[in-house]
């Protein structure tokens, strides 16, 4: 097991600050998790409209939107509008190829006067023909064992399933730790896992962890054991899945796997082609973004 620990880029999202864990310069995903950025915890003042991201495209993934305090509403081009509220999953699906892809519009509501979420994205298998969706997932598995309280997002963990979608096997549990103590997870083999801290001190696979940095254990074996040592308070996503089977690259709001298809996806976008379909912004605040050129090496 390889054991690496990753600090985050910050970054301007629809006005508020974020930190981005993935991609990294020398990791680019954890699993098919190839995105993760950490949205607050914020308090919106008088006059702040909090995050607003205009309308953008995306291509050969799925957001995956992790709410925990606050409210978001996402509206998008196969016409869904869906407020994402704590402990739900808002999961949006591009579609694979060339010829599919969605745009969606991302909005703190006029009431809500802090957010608190973790975006990610999840590659999709571009072997497999995938097309566009949009689900909500408004339950999902909740228990406590031990002192420690569990929500599972996506895939299993213990004897507990999600009944959320995936296109490769994945998994996400957000874990709250009531009492300090020492969890030990069974890695499945040739898995990646990540070890977010959202706040708490952590020491995940020997490596000491602060908030808002991740520590990943690839490699993994089949008597591997992700260990996660915290106090009480602690706040940890515990991501993991199963690399695909070809490289992600990345440019703005797109992944694929090579460039022509992240230029195509840029020149669509610009030209309004119809695969990225249309959002209604008539009577909005928000704009349509424009997709910057991508430049000539991208990795
Ligand atoms: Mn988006």
């Amino acid at each position: 097991m390889n054991v690496e620990k990753f600090t985050p880029h910050i970054k301007d999202v629809g006005g508020i600050p974020v930190a981005r864990l993935l991609p990294q310069s020398k990791r680019r995903t954890v699993g098919a998790w190839c995105f993760l950025d950490h949205i607050g915890p914020v308090e919106f003042g008088e006059g702040d409209k909090g995050l607003q991201v205009g309308a953008h495209p995306h291509i050969n993934l799925q957001t995956f939107t992790w709410m925990i305090e606050g409210e978001m509403w996402h509206q998008d081009s196969l016409g869904y509008r869906q407020l994402v509220s704590p402990k739900q999953v808002n999961l949006m699906t591009a579609g694979t190829g060339d010829n599919r892809g969605i745009s969606h519009t991302e909005q703190t509501p006029d009431h809500v006067k802090s957010t608190h979420a973790v975006q990610l994205w999840i590659a999709l298998p571009l072997h497999k023909e995938i097309e566009p969706n949009f689900e909500h997932y408004p339950e999902l598995p909740e228990w406590s064992e031990n002192g420690v309280d569990y929500i599972l997002t996506t895939g299993t963990y213990d004897n507990h399933t999600a009944p959320t979608s995936q296109h490769s096997p994945l998994m996400c549990v957000d874990i709250r730790f009531q009492t300090a103590q020492t969890l030990e997870v069974s890695a499945k083999a040739g898995w990646e896992y990540g070890v977010f801290v959202i706040s708490g001190d952590v020491e995940a696979g020997g490596l000491a962890c602060a908030p808002e940095e991740m520590v990943v254990l690839a490699e993994c074996a089949d008597d591997d054991v992700v260990r996660i040592k915290a106090d009480a308070g602690t706040h940890v996503l515990l991501i993991g899945g199963e690399p695909l089977p070809h490289k992600t690259i990345f440019w703005w709001n797109f992944v694929g796997d090579d460039v022509e298809s992240l230029r195509k996806g840029v020149d669509d976008w610009n030209n309004h082609h119809s695969r990225f379909g249309d959002i209604d912004l008539t009577g909005s605040t928000l704009t349509r973004l424009v997709a910057p050129e991508a430049p000539e090496h991208i990795r």
